[in-house]
C-alpha cells in the first residue's frame, strides 16, 4: 500500500531510506507501475473527435482516459509525448502524439481523427495572409543587432543623439548649487511680485466689496488707457447733459417771472383753471430753485 499520509510505523528505520523505498513503492504510486518502461499513467482528455479504428465507434472530444504517457522523441529541446489509450467501447488501443512543430495533437494509430480544420479559402471565404514580410525581424532588438540598416542608423543617428543628451545632462549636473541658487532667487522674486499684486487686488476687492474668491484681470497699460478715455468721454457727456438741465431750469425761472408779470397785467387769464394751475406749479418750482441758489449768497452775507 502506498504511503498517502505522514504515518511512520514504530519499526521504521530512517537509515533504510524513505518510507516509499522501505515499502518498495514509487512516490507516484500505481501510476508509476510501468515506469521501468518509461511509461507513466496519466489522465488524458481527447483534444478532438475520433473514430475508434477497432470498433468504429465515434468518441467525442473531451472523453478522458488513463493513458500511458511516454516520451518518444524531441523536437529541438521540446519532448514529443505519445498517449496510448484503451478504447472504452472495445478492447482496441489507439495512440495520440503531441506535435510541437505545429502545436497540436495527431493520431498516429488505432483511430481516425475527425478533420475539423477550417480553411476559409476552400469554403468560399477569404484566405488569411501573413501581413509580415518574409524574413522580417519582429523583435526590434534582433533587428538592431542583425540588420546593417539598424546598425548604420545606430551609428549615425542614435549615438550622436545619446551623446548630445549626455552632454546636456552633464552640463546641468556639473554645478547643481549655482543652478539651484538661480532658480531659488527667481522664485523669490516672482513670489514678491505675486504678493504685491495680491495685496493690490485685495485692496480693490475690499473697496468694491467683491468676493474674495474672484480673480481680477492683470493690469495692462493699454487697457488702462482705453478705460481712461472711455471715462473721459462719459464725463464730457454727463457735463453736457448737466449744463442742458441747468439751462432749462434757468428758462423755467425766467418763464416763471414773465408769467408772474403777465398774471399781474392780465387778471383775466387767472380765470382759466388750467393756466392758473400751471403758473402755480411754475411758481413753486421757481421759488425753490431760486431759494437753493440764494443759499451761498445769503451765507456769505452775515
Ligand atoms: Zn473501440
Amino acid at each position: 500500500m502506498q504511503g498517502f499520509n505522514k504515518y511512520y510505523p514504530p519499526d521504521y528505520d530512517p537509515s533504510q531510506g524513505s518510507l516509499n523505498k522501505v515499502r518498495g513503492k514509487h512516490a507516484l504510486g500505481d501510476r508509476a507501475r510501468k515506469i521501468d518502461q518509461g511509461i507513466l499513467i496519466t489522465r488524458f482528455e481527447l483534444p478532438f473527435n475520433i473514430w475508434c479504428g477497432t470498433c468504429n465507434n465515434h468518441i467525442g472530444m473531451g472523453v478522458r482516459y488513463n493513458a500511458e504517457k511516454k516520451k518518444i522523441g524531441a523536437y529541438y529541446s521540446t519532448p514529443i509525448f505519445s498517449f496510448r489509450c484503451k478504447c472504452h467501447l472495445c478492447d482496441g488501443w489507439f495512440e495520440i502524439q503531441t506535435d510541437p512543430k505545429n502545436t497540436r495533437y495527431v493520431v498516429t494509430s488505432g483511430a481516425r481523427q475527425k478533420d475539423e480544420e477550417w480553411n476559409p479559402e476552400e469554403n468560399g471565404g477569404f484566405a488569411i495572409h501573413d501581413t509580415e514580410k518574409e524574413g522580417a525581424h519582429v523583435d526590434p532588438l534582433v533587428a538592431l543587432e542583425k540588420t546593417t540598416d539598424a546598425k548604420h542608423h545606430m551609428e549615425t543617428v542614435q549615438k550622436p543623439r545619446i551623446e548630445s543628451l549626455q552632454g546636456v545632462s552633464e552640463h546641468y549636473n556639473s554645478d547643481p548649487y549655482t543652478l539651484s541658487l538661480k532658480a531659488r532667487k527667481r522664485f523669490r522674486e516672482d513670489k514678491k511680485i505675486e504678493q504685491k499684486k495680491k495685496q493690490l487686488d485685495d485692496n480693490i476687492k475690499d473697496r468694491y466689496a467683491l468676493p474674495a474668491t474672484m480673480s481680477l484681470l492683470k493690469e495692462d497699460d493699454k487697457e488702462v488707457e482705453a478705460a481712461k478715455t472711455e471715462w473721459q468721454k462719459a464725463k464730457q457727456e454727463h457735463d453736457l447733459r448737466e449744463a442742458k438741465r441747468r439751462k432749462t431750469t434757468l428758462d423755467i425761472t425766467s418763464l416763471m417771472s414773465s408769467s408772474h408779470l403777465s398774471m399781474k397785467k392780465s387778471p383775466a387769464s387767472s380765470s382759466d383753471p388750467l393756466n392758473s394751475l400751471r403758473s402755480q406749479i411754475l411758481r413753486n418750482t421757481a421759488k425753490r430753485s431760486t431759494a437753493i441758489r440764494s443759499i451761498p449768497t445769503s451765507s456769505v452775507l452775515p
